[in-house]
C-alpha cells in the first residue's frame, strides 16, 4: 500500500509524541525525593517509591518487591551513601542498566558536616566554617573533647558505625529548600536525558516546582521568624539544614541516629542541656519512641511536640515536600510560641 504523505506525517507526529513515548521506569528511595521527582514527571508518569509508610530510612530493610523495580529501573534517584545504606550493596550489583543520580553530589548542593554529640552550642553565623560554605571549626572540637571525657567508648562505637554510615556529611540535605532546588534540576536534566520525548514537559513542570520552592522558602521564614531566638531539642539530629536555613536554634539532639538509643549519661546531658534552656520545646518522632522524650523534659517546663523530617505520616506524591516543610514550621513555631 503505498504510503500518502499525510500518513506519513500523521504516524511520525504520532510515534514521536509523548504520548506513544515508553515512559521510563524511574525509582526514588525516601519520600522527600520521590515528591520532587513526582512534580517533575507530572503529566508523564510516576515515579516508585521504596520507603514507603512510616519506615524510617535510618532502619530500613530491602523487600524481594524493592529489589525487582530496581532491577526495571531506568533511572534511580537516592540521596547518598550514609543516609539510604540499605541500598549501597543493590545499586553496586545493579550494573550499567540504570542510571544512578546520587543526589547529594548535585551541582549547587550545600553541605554541612555531620555532628557529634548530643549537645549543640548555638552557632555564631558570622564565624569561618570551613567544608562546603560550612563546617564546625572550632566547635567540633570542643564536641569531640567533650565526648572522649563524659563518652569515651561508648559514643566512639555507637555513634561512628551505626545510623549515619561513616560519612563526613549531614545527609538531611531536602530540608533547605534550596538544597531541594539544586536536587530538582538534577533530577529535570537526568529525565530529559533519559527520556527526551518528555524532555519539554520536565522542563516545564520543574519551572513550576522551583516557583513553589521559593514560595515556601519566603513563608518559611515568616512562619518562623517569631521564634527563631528560641532554643529547643530534637529527637534525632536530621534538622542541620533547616536550621542553617532559618536561624533556628537546636539545642541538642536526644540521639544521633534514630536506631541508636542514647545511653543514661546521654539521657541526663540532655535534661541538663533542656533545665539549662529554660521554658522551651523536645520534639518526638512519629516513628520513634516517644517515651525518651518524656524522659528528658520530667521536672522541668520544657514542653514537648513533633517534628516528621522524614515525612513519615505524609501521603506519598507532588505535594509532599511542600507539607512536610510547611509542618515543621508550624510545629515549631505552634510550640516555641507557647513556651513562654
Ligand atoms: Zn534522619
Amino acid at each position: 500500500m503505498k504510503s500518502t504523505p499525510a500518513l506519513l506525517l500523521v504516524s511520525t507526529v504520532l510515534l514521536s509524541s509523548p504520548a506513544w513515548a515508553e515512559t521510563p521506569n524511574v525509582v526514588a528511595s525516601i519520600k522527600p525525593i520521590h515528591s520532587l521527582v513526582a512534580s517533575i514527571m507530572q503529566g508523564v508518569g510516576e515515579p516508585s517509591l521504596i520507603v514507603e509508610g512510616a519506615a524510617s530510612p535510618h532502619t530500613y530493610n530491602m523487600k524481594p518487591s524493592n529489589a525487582a523495580a530496581l532491577q526495571a529501573a531506568k533511572v534511580v534517584f537516592w540521596v547518598g551513601p550514609g543516609l539510604e545504606i540499605f541500598l549501597e550493596k543493590p545499586l553496586e550489583a545493579l550494573g550499567s542498566g540504570a542510571r544512578l543520580v546520587e543526589l547529594s553530589e548535585a551541582p549547587g548542593i550545600e553541605k554541612l558536616k555531620f555532628r557529634e554529640g548530643g549537645v549543640f552550642e548555638p552557632h555564631d553565623d558570622g564565624d569561618e566554617h570551613g567544608e562546603e560554605g560550612h563546617g564546625h571549626g572550632a566547635e567540633e572540637a570542643s564536641h569531640e573533647a567533650h565526648d572522649a571525657d563524659t563518652h569515651g567508648a561508648e559514643a566512639e562505637t555507637a555513634e561512628h558505625h551505626h545510623g549515619h554510615g561513616e560519612g563526613e556529611f549531614d545527609m538531611h540535605m531536602w530540608l533547605d529548600p534550596m538544597n531541594a532546588k539544586a536536587m530538582a534540576a538534577e533530577i529535570g536534566k537526568t529525565l530529559a536525558e533519559a527520556d527526551p520525548a518528555n524532555a519539554a514537559t520536565y522542563q516545564a513542570n520543574l519551572e513550576k516546582l522551583n516557583q513553589r520552592l521559593d514560595t515556601l522558602d519566603k513563608s518559611l521564614a515568616e512562619t518562623v521568624a517569631p521564634i527563631k531566638d528560641k532554643p529547643f531539642v530534637v529527637f534525632h539530629d536530621a534538622y542541620q539544614y533547616f536550621e542553617h536555613r532559618y536561624k533556628v536554634r537546636v539545642g541538642g539532639s536526644i540521639t544521633v541516629s534514630p536506631e541508636v538509643l542514647p545511653g543514661a549519661e546521654r539521657l541526663s546531658e540532655i535534661h541538663a542541656k533542656i533545665e539549662d534552656l529554660g521554658a522551651t520545646c523536645v520534639f518526638a518522632e512519629p516513628q520513634f519512641e516517644p517515651k525518651l522524650v518524656n524522659v528528658v523534659i520530667e521536672g522541668t517546663p520544657a514542653k514537648s511536640g513533633t517534628l516528621d523530617p522524614e515525612a513519615a505520616t505524609l501521603e506519598s506524591g507532588p505535594d509532599l515536600y511542600f507539607q512536610l516543610m510547611e509542618n515543621i514550621g508550624t510545629s515549631l513555631k505552634d510550640c516555641l510560641s507557647s513556651a513562654s
